[in-house]
């Protein structure tokens, strides 16, 4: 019961039989949302539902979502293989009220599902609540039988939900497992909240107030309801293991991971990460995201990228990602036929990143080696170094960030900057009455074809890309 096949339909099954509608997960492009980078939440293809501005033909909903969390307001990408709970992809598990059940029910469809479903012991479970939602601690307190100490009131926005500036928003309540005293780690809310020790695995949006202007709210005639699981996290807590990559689909990747370079994945950061990014990596390219230079595409090759260089640490010789495809195809295919599906195009877009990042990467770090050698913690790596890999190299930023992490080295943000700025007025005067428009309409499209590394390294719109 504990895999994650089994813990989705256990969770989709229950909301079912508790009359709400089964909806597939909608894609990881959010469809005419030019505003969000990915789906990142349950939430997102219903958000003209919870406005009213868009109708159903059901009132309540629950849905098993793949989300992506590297970019834009929630980027969980620099979190990845350093928190045993944070993936760039996951999925959500969620149940929605459009306006039909509010708090009570909510509280009580989570308690039954967490305490009975899953069978989680109470005596380990605890909860955060709005500091000023005491509507929500009387009900926890009534439905769970929770004691004070249970129930913490967190004043932060980590517990006030808003969908933007203005529009719906409302207090939340999240359910934490305590994985015991052995582990690391205090109380949501305390200074130690960062540890592994207490595990945050549901979110209950109580969508209550309309705001109309900053600090106006008023209260919804029909309140709403949006919750979000973790699947893989509620993976974590039923198999006993403190990690979502101890989980079993994760071993199984690692693994992988360790037959194809003979490292063992015990403790190593690297095959967390690739076997992570290869999931988003995965996922995005089967939705129709292709590796590039600006936009989405900019942030898959940063994935991709970042994963590869963590195959290279490794010691990988050649291709390692799309070798460890089959294990995931096998494990997600049906739920995610999509993946089935695109498995061909998925394996030639990784092998021939790979392929094309390889000389570079090697290049790159040696160049990297050498400017850093004399450096030490708390140093900054100069920002024309850091660009130049950029440029010359196809190092994105967070990539050089992400290798001198583990040394302490920080990079001259804004030193790199200006290297970039520079560079695009120099190439701007070389244009310059030269028919600038046409020249640049042509240099974009052979960028697109091409890819900057082979074609020319400066351009526009990574500068978007690279800082978020
Ligand atoms: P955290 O505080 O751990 O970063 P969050 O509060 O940002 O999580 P929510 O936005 O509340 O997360 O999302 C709802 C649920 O989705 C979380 O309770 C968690 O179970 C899951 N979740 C969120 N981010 C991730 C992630 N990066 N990897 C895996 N699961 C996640
Ligand atoms: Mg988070
Ligand atoms: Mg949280
Ligand atoms: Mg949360």
């Amino acid at each position: 019961m504990s895999g994650v096949n089994d813990i989705r339909s256990t969770f989709l099954d229950y909301f079912k039989k508790n009359g709400h509608e089964i909806v597939p997960s909608s894609p990881l492009v959010p469809r005419n949302d030019p505003t969000l980078m990915f789906t990142n939440a349950g939430m997102v293809q219903f958000k003209n539902v919870f406005t009213g501005l868009e109708k159903r033909p059901y009132a309540t909903a629950t849905t098993s979502q793949k989300c992506v969390r590297a970019g834009g307001k929630h980027n969980d990408l620099d979190n990845v293989g350093y928190t045993a709970r944070h993936l760039t992809f996951f999925e959500m598990l969620g149940n929605f009220s459009f306006g039909d059940y509010f708090k009570e029910n909510a509280i009580e469809l989570a308690w039954k599902l967490v305490t009975e479903g899953f069978g989680l012991p109470k005596h380990r479970l605890l909860v955060t609540v709005y500091s000023e939602d005491e509507e929500a601690a009387a009900l926890w307190k009534k439905i769970a039988g929770f004691s004070d100490d249970k129930i913490i009131r967190i004043p932060t926005s980590d517990n006030f939900w808003q969908m933007g500036d203005t529009g719906p928003c409302g207090p939340c309540s999240e359910i934490f497992i305590d994985q015991g005293e052995n582990v690391w780690g205090g109380p949501p809310g305390s200074p130690e909240e960062d540890g592994d020790r207490f595990l945050e695995f549901w979110n209950l949006v109580f969508m209550q107030f309309e705001q109309t202007e900053p600090g106006v709210r008023n209260p919804l005639p029909r309140p709403s309801i949006d919750t979000g699981m973790g699947l893989e996290r509620m993976a974590c807590i039923l198999q006993g293991v403190q990690s979502v990559f101890d989980t079993d689909l994760f071993r199984m990747l690692t693994g992988t991971i360790e037959d194809a370079v003979g490292v063992k994945a015990e403790g190593s950061a690297s095959h967390r990460v690739i076997a992570d990014h290869l999931r988003s990596s995965a996922f995005l390219i089967a939705d129709g995201v292709l590796p590039s230079n600006e936009g989405r595409g900019y942030v898959l090759r940063r994935i991709m990228r970042r994963a590869m260089r963590h195959a290279q640490l490794l010691g990988a010789k050649e291709p390692l990602m799309y070798k460890l495809l089959p294990t995931l195809v096998q494990e997600m295919g049906r739920a995610y036929p999509e993946l089935v599906r695109a498995e061909a195009l998925i394996s030639e877009t990784l092998k021939l990143e790979e392929n094309r990042f390889r000389k570079t990467l090697e290049r790159g770090l040696s160049l990297l080696s050498d400017a850093t050698a004399d450096l030490s913690k708390g140093d900054m790596l100069d920002g024309e170094t850091a660009f130049k890999l950029y440029d010359t190299y196809g190092f994105p930023l967070d990539l050089t960030q992400d290798a001198l992490r583990a040394r302490e080295i920080g990079v001259d943000i804004s030193g790199f900057t200006d290297a970039m700025e520079r560079q695009k007025a120099e190439a701007r005067s070389h244009w310059a009455g030269s028919g600038e428009k046409a020249t640049e309409t042509v240099w974009f499209e052979l960028k697109e074809k091409h890819g900057a590394t082979e074609f020319l390294g400066y351009d526009t719109e990574t500068a978007e890309g690279v800082v978020q």
